[in-house]
């Protein structure tokens, strides 16, 4: 997968891209990432890349001019790539959108800056708006690195056999039972039994029991569309109806 990043800040991604899982998973060539500067695309002897807003009002907004160039260079002749801008005004990002843009080849993603972007460049070049949550950050880039984490290790290779994206909260619309690593009592708290019993089925059954009962207690809400076998449901109601009986 490669993933292009726009941005006027391209040293901001030093730390996320060159440690960890993103660096390796760049030697190995499973993603490529490249940082282009939207400041290179400005046309002015001062590199303007923002000016005031129309109508008045405070703030700068980013011009149209550099942020359509560089998305038509760096998109080339693909114009299937998707081209994302990064806005409080998006579609919320989740796991369900990180394995959507996992699905692509391609990837542009768009940082905005100021009070955003000239709501052209949105009718000219950009396919999809994402927001990272309901809040406002002073820029792009930290959103552009937490889409970029979440899809790289959905990415095939990249987290390595031994870890498994399939069981990590959200994935399965439940969220990750509890875990557990030496010593075996810390403080007087002793790992579950089971755990340490050696029977595997056993402890695939509780991690899925302990899984719903994490999701009830915290996300009540993704049990709506979580996926239960009949004896999971049951098991649910059990829990809906002892947490009745105990507020009252
Ligand atoms: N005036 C804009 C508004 O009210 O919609 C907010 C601009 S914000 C200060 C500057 C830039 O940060 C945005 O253009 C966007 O690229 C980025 N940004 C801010 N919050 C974001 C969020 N929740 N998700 C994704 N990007 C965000």
């Amino acid at each position: 997968m490669h993933i292009d990043i726009l941005t006027l800040f391209p040293d901001m991604f030093d730390g996320p891209l060159t440690e960890s899982i993103l660096k390796r998973a760049q030697e190995r060539d499973l993603i490529s990432i490249r940082r282009h500067n939207i400041r290179d695309y400005a046309t002015d002897r001062h590199h303007s890349v923002d000016d005031t807003p129309y109508g008045g009002g405070g703030g700068m907004v980013m011009m149209p001019g550099p942020l359509v160039e560089a998305v038509e260079d760096v998109r080339g002749d693909d114009l299937d790539v998707p081209v994302i801008l990064l806005t409080p005004q998006g579609r919320v990002f989740d796991q369900r959108v990180a394995e959507e843009f996992a699905g692509h080849p391609r990837l542009i993603l768009v940082c905005g800056r100021y009070e955003g972007v000239d709501e052209r460049v949105r009718k000219l070049v950009i396919t999809d708006e994402i927001s990272i949550g309901d809040f406002v950050l002073t820029g792009g880039e930290l959103a552009a690195m937490v889409i970029v984490d979440a899809v790289a290790r959905l990415v095939p290779g990249v987290l390595g056999a031994r870890w498994a994206a399939e069981e990590d909260s959200h994935a399965m619309g439940l969220l990750e039972y509890p875990h557990y690593t030496r010593p075996p009592v810390f403080r007087g708290i002793a790992v579950p039994e089971v755990l340490v019993s050696g029977d595997h089925g056993a402890v695939a059954a509780w991690r899925r029991r302990e899984a719903i009962r994490r999701t009830w207690q915290r996300r009540p809400d993704l049990l709506l569309t979580a996926d239960l076998s009949e004896e999971e449901g049951w098991f649910l109601a059990d829990l809906a109806e002892s947490d009745a009986a105990r507020s009252g």
